[in-house]
């Protein structure tokens, strides 16, 4: 239902969480976020408010300035602290956020499944971060345009790896997402409240379009690979 992303110089987790809670508008049922922090990738997630994910957060925040964040809708499994938003595959080192619905879902799990996958959800969504994680060959952009190919339906996507930890990806395809542009720092957002605290420069995505976040740079192509240009928008309005 609403995605947020950081990559930058500050600490992400209030950023993601602040984001989060300019989307609550739209309703959802659980909240996460994974931040990648000196012990390798970390996720946090829970069912319910986002007041919850905060508490559960509280003792322990996450120390990183690369991180995504969710807040969940669902539409295949019943919220649960497991189905919560981000996924991620067996080895836990590819997180994926993700709103949409994957038509295919149940094919492509039976295939993963085959291959010795081993999921832990309900959810059409997490069968994107073991669809990534199996097509991983060392870069992380060509491994989700391989995963996207394969999939049906409508899907924005935040996927983070712990072997390319400068790198923060973005796809849409039927299902909206902005980039944030900064300065030292980059924002991807499911609607542009999430990150207009923030920054007032933005791409809009169009179908079929993948955005590569790096903290001084954001880098546009096509799933096919093909690099775009795209005028910045300027965001003149306010909250
Ligand atoms: N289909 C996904 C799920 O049920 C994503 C739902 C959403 O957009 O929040 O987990």
């Amino acid at each position: 239902c609403g995605i947020v992303g950081y990559i930058g110089k500050r600490e992400s987790q209030g950023i993601l969480i602040d984001g989060l809670r300019k989307l609550e508008y739209r309703g959802y049922d659980s909240a996460g976020i994974a931040v990648f922090t000196e012990n390798g990738l970390e996720v946090r997630k829970s069912k319910g408010r986002l007041a919850v994910l905060e508490e559960k957060l509280g003792g322990e925040p996450l120390h990183g300035s690369v991180g995504i964040g969710h807040t969940r809708w669902a539409t295949h499994g019943k919220p649960s602290d497991e189905n919560s938003h981000p996924h991620t595959d067996n080895s836990h080192k590819f997180s994926v956020v993700h709103n949409g619905i994957i038509e295919n879902y149940l094919d492509l799990k039976d295939e993963l499944m085959a291959k010795g996958h081993k999921f832990v959800s309900e959810t059409d969504t997490e069968v994107i971060s073991h669809l990534v994680a199996e097509e991983y060959d060392g870069d992380i952009v060509k491994a989700v345009q391989r995963a996207v190919k394969r999939m049906r339906g409508a899907f924005a996507l935040g996927v983070l790896t712990e072997f390319e930890p400068d790198r923060l990806v973005a796809v849409r395809f039927a299902s909206p997402l902005v980039i944030g542009i900064g300065n030292g720092e980059n924002f991807i957002g499911s609607d542009i409240p999430a990150i207009l605290e923030h920054t007032r420069d933005v791409y809009i995505l169009n179908d079929g379009e993948m955005a590569i976040l790096k903290k001084n740079s954001v880098e546009l192509m096509t799933i096919d690979g093909e690099n775009i240009s795209k005028e910045i928008f300027h965001v003149d309005w306010d909250l």
